[in-house]
């Protein structure tokens, strides 16, 4: 079969490295790709939902699976249902859940799903007032969708105060600030989350730990995220349980029944664990609407299950009859970046301010072939040779019976790839 998946960076890139994996796959093209995945499947030029639609009908695309969410939130699931072509993700409803953060905190108290206390304001005067008068620290989220930078974490009301401005008066993330959910701050174990779910059945994926911040001892400022590795350090099949029962069945469930939302795709659940007086409470402090950056680079070169059959099971509403199966051994994710250089203006400082672009990345070549080579932001250059394009450049996927194993086998592999300003964290796995 043919099967497309839409995307341009590292996770679709795995994505679209798994399906070359499968026996039932003949070709995988991706709209619209980027250079190191054009290595690995054929990239199409196609930037709309409707220009991946004409390309799907023309190619006689099989089966097409998105990476990330802005397609989703514009409808293309729906439009390419509309031509009855197959397609896994959730449709434009379903993707409000990452568009609106208020919308979606509101249905999750109507569902009954542990949520942080919180209100909605479209009137900076009414959420000053609310900030000043809560009585605890509180995060300021832009509704819709800023690229993972919309929440602002407080820890007094100044800041609150200043986020407010910020968000809702200056704009800082346009049209997405017109409304904030201010809720309470909590403090506990973040973990990201991952289901496959047919709208019925949900079955959860391995979990990844990640690293989201530019420098080591998670220092400097939020990133899309420098690295990551798999299996997760501490969830366990315990706590698995509990996010099923306390979250992710009642989600699914409460959006088929309630709002009539066959939730179909995967299902990213981003939890603040806290330690309650009767045991760990997942409170959900977002959803997301497909597989995270980086966490699918080490979660889908662990699944030993063809991408192919869970995305019919997704489709055809089977998913109660699949068992997933997993690669016991470690994945590691070095990320490296577009670093502090010195450009034709003064210094860059690097991703994730401003960073160079058009940089020939060298050494890939000599990149052991156990590892796999992801890349988010690489092009060609005027003479045909491959240069950074973006912040996130590429990344390094080892494998190790141990993490320190993994984590030894990306550093080796890294030291051999190189471009003017190259950024990686040096504590990715350590533990
Ligand atoms: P991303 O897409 O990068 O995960 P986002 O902008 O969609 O971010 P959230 O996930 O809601 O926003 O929040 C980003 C981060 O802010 C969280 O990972 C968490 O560290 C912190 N945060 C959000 N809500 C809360 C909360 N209620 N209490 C404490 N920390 C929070």
């Amino acid at each position: 079969m043919k099967v497309l998946v839409v995307g341009s960076g590292g996770r679709d890139h795995a994505i679209a490295w798994k399906f070359t994996q499968s026996d039932r796959v003949r070709k995988v093209y991706v709209a619209h790709g980027n250079a190191g995945i054009s290595q690995t499947a054929e990239c199409v030029d196609a930037r709309t939902p409707e220009q991946m639609a004409a390309f799907a009908e023309k190619e006689g695309i099989d089966l097409t699976f998105v990476g990330p969410e802005s397609p989703l939130s514009a409808g293309i699931v729906d439009l390419f249902e509309s031509r009855g072509l197959s397609i896994v993700g959730p449709n434009q409803r379903a993707s409000r859940l990452e568009s609106s953060k208020c919308d979606t905190k509101v249905m999750l108290r109507e569902l009954g799903i542990p949520i942080p206390e919180f209100q909605v304001f479209s009137d900076p005067h009414k959420a000053r007032d609310y900030v000043r008068s809560v009585g605890y620290p509180v995060v300021v989220k832009a509704d819709g969708l800023a690229a993972g930078k919309g929440s602002l974490v407080c820890d007094d009301v100044a800041d609150a105060e200043e986020a407010i401005h910020q968000i809702m008066e200056k704009r800082i993330f346009g049209e997405a600030g017109a409304r904030v959910d201010i809720e309470k701050r909590l403090y506990g174990r973040e973990l990201s989350f991952f289901c496959f779910s047919d709208g019925y059945t949900l079955v959860p994926m391995v979990a990844a730990q990640d690293y989201k911040r530019a420098r080591d001892n998670d220092e400097g400022k939020n990133t899309g995220g420098m690295g990551s590795y798999s299996p997760h350090p501490w969830l366990d099949d315990a706590l698995v349980k509990t996010i099923m029962e306390r979250v992710a069945e009642p989600l699914i469930q409460g959006l088929r029944e309630t709002y009539h939302i066959l939730y179909r795709g995967i299902l990213y659940l981003g939890l603040m664990l806290v330690e309650e007086a009767d045991g760990i409470m997942p409170y959900v402090l977002e959803i997301n609407i497909r597989l995270g950056d980086p966490e699918a680079q080490v979660i889908l070169p662990r699944l030993q299950t063809d991408l192919v059959e869970v995305s019919e099971a997704i489709l055809t509403g089977r998913l109660k009859e699949m068992e997933l199966q997993w690669d016991p051994r470690y994945r590691l994710c070095l990320i490296a970046v577009s670093g502090r250089t010195k450009g034709k203006k003064g210094w860059y400082k690097g991703y994730p301010e401003r960073y160079k672009i058009g940089v020939p990345i060298r050494g890939l070549d000599a990149v052991d072939p156990s590892c796999l080579v992801f890349h988010s932001g690489t092009g060609w250059g005027q003479d045909g040779e491959l240069v950074t394009t973006g912040g996130r450049v590429l990344c390094i996927v080892s494998t190790g019976e141990s993490l320190s194993e993994a984590r030894e086998i990306a550093y080796r592999e890294m030291a051999k790839v190189s471009f003017q300003g190259m950024y990686y964290r040096s504590d990715i796995g350590k533990e």
